[in-house]
């Protein structure tokens, strides 16, 4: 794929970058190697001083970050807006508490004193995607800066514009040059990377197969890699449900981010007692929504981000509708407009047990399943090869236990929708990967946990 910056909304190419030659690649290597020689004997204090800079820096300039998103990927620029305000928010979190989840921790044990210790590893590569250009860095940058690590990104190819605005809001924070660099680079190459000693460990968050071609060549060299991959959230609607506000809260869940979030609503999971209601209540809400330009203020739906996402999603809503599935709402790509534009989506009556049924549809599109009681419900929201989120709504307190206990997921949100925060570990199980982000869990992956010993 080309390094360009290619406005979805239009189709127009903006800007095309030259990817960096292998000369120029070891000499950004050989920057972080040296960097992180001088960087790793830091104080916490300079570390958090730099990182409240890079927040000023964001809340400061958040309207030209959020139009570079807007510009490269599409999301509706209010959305933007908050991306880079939840950024700033990262960067304080870790700038505060990082010294507190780092500070030697003290063990009793037969020893006069034992405890252990966190220290760096060194130049840590992330590969990201495009759908949060900023969050996605920020989350991993600001524990690993904090930490004494240095950072490598090799972001998405559609998003190079928010890569090297990054890189320079972390240089102009303080952070000393090389403590974290943009590769602007295609991903043939991060194979290659994976084998260089001056990297010590990879993250990455995308589709499977990135992550597991990331994981074999890690693995490989025997390095130490964190994956969020894919997910195909359930959104559990029992009948005890207050409905009006699960359906609110089910329109943001599918349609935040043009519908391109891991964490997005996409198996609508519905008691039957109330599923002819709910129904009829999302399809409102989705025929409501304003698709359009994502500049504009009102605008709830912008484009796909690029137009391979635009076919894949139509092809996968082809097959469902093959499989038996009926289309309430959409069901096609728009064609009276330049741009990869995809109207809100609802199909009903695809067959549980179908194998379009365990795929993760990246965009628009709603899938609505009904189950005659909590345990159908449970053994359906599981039945995927993804575990990431899950959504669930009651108001029974017995029903909420059995589905906080026994969803396989990395994360369970009742009467909520599933979101990330500073505070709280983010990850995924089965085929959404492993490993977590954010919170004290989150800046414990990428160090060396040394235990200590005196005698
Ligand atoms: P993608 O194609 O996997 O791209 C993500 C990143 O991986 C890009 O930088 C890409 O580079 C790189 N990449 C692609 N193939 C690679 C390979 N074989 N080896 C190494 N790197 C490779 O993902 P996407 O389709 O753009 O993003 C959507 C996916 O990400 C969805 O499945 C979504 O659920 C998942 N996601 C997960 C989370 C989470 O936290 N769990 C968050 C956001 C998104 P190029 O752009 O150069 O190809």
């Amino acid at each position: 794929m080309a390094i360009a910056t290619i406005n979805p909304a239009t189709g127009e190419t903006l800007k095309t970058f030259e990817p960096l030659n292998d000369t120029e690649i070891a000499a950004k290597l050989d920057l972080a190697g040296k960097t992180f020689a001088q960087y790793r004997k830091t104080s916490f204090s300079e570390r958090s001083q730099w990182l409240q800079t890079a927040a000023n820096i964001l809340e400061q300039e958040k309207a030209d970050f959020a139009e570079i998103m807007t510009l490269e990927m599409g999301k509706p620029f209010k959305a933007a807006i908050s991306e880079v305000e939840k950024c700033a928010l990262v960067c304080r979190y870790y700038a505060e508490h990082a010294p507190g989840f780092l500070a030697d921790a003290s063990v009793k044990t037969d020893a006069s004193h034992s405890f252990v210790r966190y220290q760096p590893l060194g130049a840590i590569l992330a590969v990201m995607p495009w759908n949060f250009p900023f969050w996605q860095v920020f989350r991993f940058a600001a524990p690993a800066l904090m930490a004494g690590n240095v950072g490598l990104l090799k972001h998405a190819s559609n998003v190079p514009q928010c890569a090297l605005a990054i890189e320079d809001i972390i240089q102009r924070a303080g952070f000393p040059k090389g403590g974290f660099q943009t590769l602007l680079i295609g991903a043939a190459k991060v194979a290659d990377l994976m084998a260089d000693e001056r990297i010590k460990a990879a993250t990455l968050t995308g589709s499977e197969p990135a992550g597991a071609s990331l994981a074999a060549a890690a693995g490989k060299q025997i390095k130490k890699t964190v994956l969020e991959l894919g997910g195909s959230d359930p959104f559990i609607v029992l009948a005890s449900a207050d409905l009006e506000a699960a359906v609110v809260t089910a329109t943001t869940a599918r349609m935040l981010n043009n519908g391109q979030s891991c964490i997005a609503a996409k198996r609508f999971i519905v008691e039957e007692a109330i599923a002819d209601q709910f129904e009829k209540l999302l399809l409102n809400k989705f025929l409501a929504l304003k698709i359009g330009d994502p500049m504009q203020p009102d605008t709830d739906l912008g484009p796909l981000a690029t137009p391979d996402i635009l076919q894949d999603l139509d092809q996968q809503v082809q097959s469902a509708v093959n499989s038996g599935g009926k289309v309430l709402t959409g069901g096609h790509s728009l064609t009276d407009r330049p741009g990869n534009f995809y109207p809100p989506t609802i199909i009903t009556d695809i067959p549980q047990d179908s194998a379009i049924a365990q795929e993760e549809f990246f965009g628009p599109v709603a899938l609505l399943f009904r189950v005659p009681d909590i345990d159908a419900a449970i053994k359906l929201a599981n039945a995927t090869p993804f575990g990431l989120g899950a959504s669930a709504w009651t108001t029974n307190n017995q029903e909420r236990d059995r589905l906080v206990e026994e969803i396989e997921a990395g994360a369970v949100f009742i009467n909520s929708m599933v979101k990330s925060d500073p505070r709280l570990p983010f990850g995924g199980i089965k085929r959404s990967g492993y490993g977590r982000e954010l919170s004290i869990q989150g800046i414990h992956e990428f160090v060396n946990v040394k235990t200590v010993w005196v005698k």
